[in-house]
């Protein structure tokens, strides 16, 4: 199994745990157990009721007649824009969640940027009747008043995070220094990133879009394969769970798109694996967008949950290897792709998602190539962005 990490959580030379010493008993409780929790009956019997009844799964696979026609090829949209809470971050935070609760955790803490993976976990701690304190950046809080608001009402507690540029780094860091004080705290990380194990755990927990991907695709076209798999990628969450049962198969062409906000080289972007480089961030091996000096250079894309500059071990070691295929687009590609989608098939995507259906033009497809995007999201959030850009 190539694409599995080995027992210390590398994929290739990414991933492994740079942790401070201080938080090595907490990360520890959770390798030893994290696989045995995820597989027991247990979990599984209460992860799917949850899943099913709370987040509204399966998500459907919806067959894009226009989209198609134009672009010349069969395009099925996973619907993660469906779920409840309105992308497919609910289903890390349902599974974390229900982690916690085994390890007999109370007490939750999670760091966001946009706010979309903060509303996740406060949504899962109100169910669960958990605590809940988010680290925001100040600036970011600023920015993202609707999910603060949001996160408020679920009763999570919202800690600003005041140092460096006051953005989601700044959060991460905060929150981090607050577990080392906390060690009784469970930390709900929002993607493939993270110290081992929280890549491994959070791309099985997202798994279940593939796997669902795989029984609709054998429905309704009689082939679980589809020839080309496109998500978009942040730290890359969605991608892993729409790659993951396909990952080993390399008939099925894998494509992960980047953020490249005004342009790759116009030093406004979020491209990690054009621009980054190898180095540790958020406790990982991976590679990140960093100056000479080692020194984290801030990312920039219209879309929030694409605004992150590294990617997830995985993903660094799919675009080493070359099993995935990385492409960008840019605010202003994906802007038109969310016009697109939005009046020929009338779903409204948030604009990470329409970095992934903004690649469409760019390839060239056979005919009766059937691809799957990975919706990720709904656009409800952007709808601000989107009327401030409204196309003449
Ligand atoms: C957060 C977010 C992303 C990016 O995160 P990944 O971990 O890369 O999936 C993408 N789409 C939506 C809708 C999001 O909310």
């Amino acid at each position: 199994m190539k694409f599995q990490p080995n027992k210390n959580g590398y994929y290739g030379q990414f991933g492994g745990a740079f942790i401070p010493e201080l938080l090595y008993p907490n990360v520890k409780e959770l390798e030893d157990n994290y696989l045995t929790i995820l597989e027991s009956v247990a979990f599984q019997t209460e992860y799917k009721d949850l899943l099913q009844h709370y987040v509204g799964r399966p998500s459907p696979l919806y067959l894009a007649k226009r989209l198609s026609e134009k672009y010349g090829a069969t395009i099925y949209l996973k619907r993660e824009d469906l779920n409840h809470t309105g992308a497919h971050k609910v289903n890390n935070t349902i599974g974390q969640i229900l982690v916690a609760k085994h390890l007999g955790k109370t007490k939750i803490i999670a760091e966001t940027g946009a706010g979309q993976h903060g509303v996740a976990t406060a949504t899962v701690c109100a169910l669960m009747n958990l605590e809940c304190t988010v680290f925001m950046g100040e600036v970011d809080i600023k920015r993202q008043a609707p999910n603060v608001a949001r996160m408020k009402m679920l009763g999570a507690k919202v800690v600003a995070a005041t140092s460096g540029s006051k953005t989601l780094k700044d959060a991460t860091n905060e929150a981090i220094r607050y577990w080392i004080q906390n060690p009784e705290t469970y930390y709900l990380i929002g993607s493939v990133v993270g110290p081992h194990p929280y890549p491994d755990m959070v791309a099985r927990l997202q798994a279940v879009i593939s796997k669902e991907m795989k029984a609709q695709l054998k429905m309704q076209t009689g082939n679980e394969n589809p020839d080309t798999i496109i998500a978009c990628v942040g730290g890359g969450s969605n991608a892993a769970g729409a790659f993951y049962h396909y990952l080993e198969n390399e008939n099925v062409e894998l494509i992960a798109v980047e953020a490249a906000g005004l342009g790759v080289h116009s030093g406004e972007s979020a491209a990690t694996s054009q621009l980054g480089e190898v180095g540790v961030i958020h406790g990982s091996k991976t590679i990140l967008m960093q100056d000479e000096y080692g020194q984290i250079v801030e990312p920039y894309s219209i879309s929030a949950g694409l605004d992150y500059p590294g990617v997830g071990p995985l993903h660094a070691f799919l675009h080493e290897t070359k099993r995935a295929k990385f492409m960008n687009a840019t605010d202003k590609e994906a802007l038109k792709a969310a016009y697109e989608l939005t009046k020929i098939e009338g779903i409204i995507p948030a604009l990470e998602s329409a970095h992934a259906l903004a690649v469409l033009p760019k390839i060239k497809f056979k005919k009766d190539q059937v691809v799957v995007v990975n919706l990720s999201g709904r656009g409800d959030k952007d709808l601000e962005t989107y009327i401030n850009h409204l196309e003449k």
